[in-house]
Order: structure tokens, then C-alpha cells, then sequence
């Protein structure tokens, strides 16, 4: 799913690692968030004990690789990094967490994903700093017990809902991010621009904080396509003027909404009369994920009020009717 308004990671997102605020201070929004982080970072620092485990949750682009190396770096401890999918045996996630120094950070992306026997492993490490691993096969199998130095886990996944109950329960610091309000992106697109040395005004910033979809991954994906096409035509400061042009050239809507989106709604409203139609019928009519479905098109459209969710499946809100340009049924709610 490589579209422009996926708040996904892309291959064109490599350069992003520029973009990413170092430290808590710099990190603009998910205020509550910034807040209990800081408190418990204090604490681990004050008692120098490793901090408690954390769970990020939330879509994806909305910092949680950024915040667990912030984590790391306030801290002052090492970094280390790996994905669900990736850790395919016991055996690799042992050697990776053999390998840490005391206090380090590991971080797991895409925790949901990771395989149930390595999962197994993961809750005494989580708990006692231990590892239970059998080591060899048939009667001369045996069980080696292996301390660990603590450490402080960190996973992001995109539902909380995904984890299985017994991993959930180990994260003594679960955190939920929220989309980012238009006023955060702002400040976030100004940064970005300064970073990547080019003028903006504070409306050019607003225009395409407005159409990211609440994600920073979106924003800065967006500030570099409206710079490229800035500097293609000779446009300095850019201004929301030029900022709009080269977003409505990239079929990016002024609710921050793709053709995509736009495939999603109207097919509700008009194969399934604004609904309700459960997800998998959509995915079917789509011919799409319906994971990428529930990740990356429903979280935005829903908090928009653009679609509801409801025990007999999506449907349609007003707002979703008029952004198409259609005319709500008299019955509608909401
Ligand atoms: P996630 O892990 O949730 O998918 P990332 O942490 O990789 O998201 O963030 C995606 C991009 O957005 C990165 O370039 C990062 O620098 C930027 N970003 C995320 N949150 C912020 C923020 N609060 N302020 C500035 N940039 C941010």
C-alpha cells in the first residue's frame, strides 16, 4: 500500500530519520502522553533502575519509533530496535536480549505480530529479567534458566485490541496516541521546512497541516511533494496558494482525503445505500486488505465522523454523504 496518504512507512520515507525530534522537549503534541513520559523517565533516572515496560499504540506514522528512542535517549541508555514479524524464532529474540546492556531500550514494532512461541518466551524476560529456553531435542533436550540485564521493552502496535491478553498485561505503561490536531501540524510542517532549508509562510504550513490526515508521517511527506513542485516552479516563499495547487495536483482533498478514501465512501454509499456493510463485504468490494482497511483508511474517516462503526457494520455519516456530494436519506443519525 504505497499511496500518498497512508500514514504507512513507504520506501520515499527513508530521508524522514532527519525529520524526527530527538528529544521530549522537541516533540510537538500527544501532550498527556509527553507528560507521563517525562515522569516516568524522571523516576527510572532518579532510582537508575531500568523504566517500566511501555506499549504504544495507536495508527501508524504518529511517532511511536520516534518516542521509544526519545525514551532511549532521555534515559541516556542504548537503543536497539527490531519488528514482530521479524523475530522468527525463541532462539532470536534470546540472542537479542542476551545482548543488551543494563537499562537498554528494545524496541518491538509490530508487537502484535510476533510468533506465539517467541511470545512465550517474552513474558518471564518481561517480568523476571529471565529466559527459560530448551536447548537441544529429544531425551537430551533440558531446560537452561539465563538471567538478563533489565531492560525496558518497548512495543508499538496499531490497535491495543491485537495483543493477546497475557502480553498486554505485562506493559506497565500503556499509551495511546491520538491524531494530531491541525495547530500541532503546523508547527510540525514549520519545523520540517526549516529543517530541509526552504521558505514557507505560516498558511503554506496550515494548507498542508490541514490535509494530513492528523498523521506527522503524512505532513512531511506531503511539505517534501509541495517542495519539489515549489522549486519546480520557481516559487519562493511557498504560500497557501502554491501549497493548495500542488496538493490538489496530488488528488489530495481538502478534508486531506485520497481517491482512496474517496472509492471507500462512495462505495458505501452507493452499492450499500450509506450501509451498514461489514468490513469483510468492503474489503471484498474493494479488493482490499481488510487490515489496510481498519489501520490506515477507517481510523481517520472515523474520528472525521465521515463513517461510523456499528455492531451491524460501517455506515455513513452526514458528513460522509455531503463531502461526496450527495444527499444524506432523511433517516439518517448521525
Ligand atoms: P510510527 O512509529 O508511529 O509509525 P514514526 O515515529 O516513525 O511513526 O514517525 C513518522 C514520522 O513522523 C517521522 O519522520 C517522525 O519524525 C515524524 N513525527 C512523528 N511524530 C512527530 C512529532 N510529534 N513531531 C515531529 N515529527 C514527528
Amino acid at each position: 500500500n504505497d499511496r500518498l496518504l497512508s500514514g504507512e512507512r513507504h520506501a520515499e520515507d527513508r530521508q524522514e530519520g532527519s525529520l524526527r525530534p530527538r528529544r521530549l522537549d522537541d516533540f510537538t503534541g500527544q501532550k498527556e502522553v509527553r507528560e507521563n513520559l517525562d515522569v516516568f523517565i524522571q523516576a527510572a533516572r532518579g532510582r537508575e533502575e531500568a523504566m517500566d515496560h511501555v506499549l504504544f499504540f495507536g495508527p501508524p506514522g504518529l511517532g511511536k519509533t520516534t518516542l521509544s528512542q526519545i525514551v532511549a535517549s532521555e534515559l541516556g541508555v542504548g537503543f536497539r530496535a527490531t519488528s514482530g514479524p521479524v523475530i522468527a524464532k525463541a532462539g532470536d529474540l534470546a540472542a537479542l536480549l542476551t545482548n543488551l546492556q543494563p537499562r537498554d531500550v528494545l524496541f518491538i514494532d509490530e508487537i502484535h505480530r510476533l510468533n506465539p512461541a517467541v511470545e512465550e518466551i517474552l513474558y518471564p524476560a518481561m517480568e523476571d529479567f529471565q529466559l527459560d529456553l530448551i536447548i537441544g531435542e529429544g531425551p537430551a533436550a533440558r531446560s537452561v534458566r539465563i538471567d538478563l540485564p533489565p531492560f525496558t521493552l518497548v512495543g508499538a502496535t496499531t490497535r491495543s485490541g491485537l495483543l493477546t491478553t497475557p502480553l498486554r498485561d505485562r506493559f506497565g505503561i500503556p499509551l495511546r496516541l491520538r491524531f494530531y490536531e491541525p495547530e500541532e501540524l503546523v508547527d510540525i510542517v514549520a519545523r520540517g521546512a526549516k529543517l530541509l532549508n526552504f521558505e514557507m509562510t505560516r498558511d503554506g504550513a496550515m494548507e498542508i497541516a490541514r490535509r494530513s490526515r492528523g498523521t506527522p508521517r503524512i505532513a512531511g511527506r506531503l511539505l517534501r511533494r509541495v517542495r519539489d513542485f515549489a522549486v519546480v516552479a520557481g516559487k519562493s516563499p511557498v504560500n497557501a496558494f502554491i501549497a493548495d495547487a500542488a496538493l490538489t495536483r496530488l488528488e489530495v482533498d481538502n478534508l486531506g482525503l485520497d481517491s482512496q478514501d474517496r472509492r471507500y465512501l462512495t462505495c458505501i454509499a452507493s452499492n450499500y445505500g450509506g450501509g451498514p456493510v461489514g468490513v469483510d463485504t468492503l474489503a471484498a468490494a474493494l479488493s482490499e486488505e481488510r487490515d489496510t482497511i481498519e489501520d490506515v483508511i477507517e481510523p481517520y474517516l472515523l474520528q472525521q465522523g465521515l463513517i461510523q462503526r456499528t455492531p451491524r457494520g460501517r455506515m455513513l455519516g452526514v458528513k460522509g454523504f455531503t463531502h461526496l456530494g450527495l444527499t444524506p436519506p432523511r433517516n439518517q443519525a448521525g
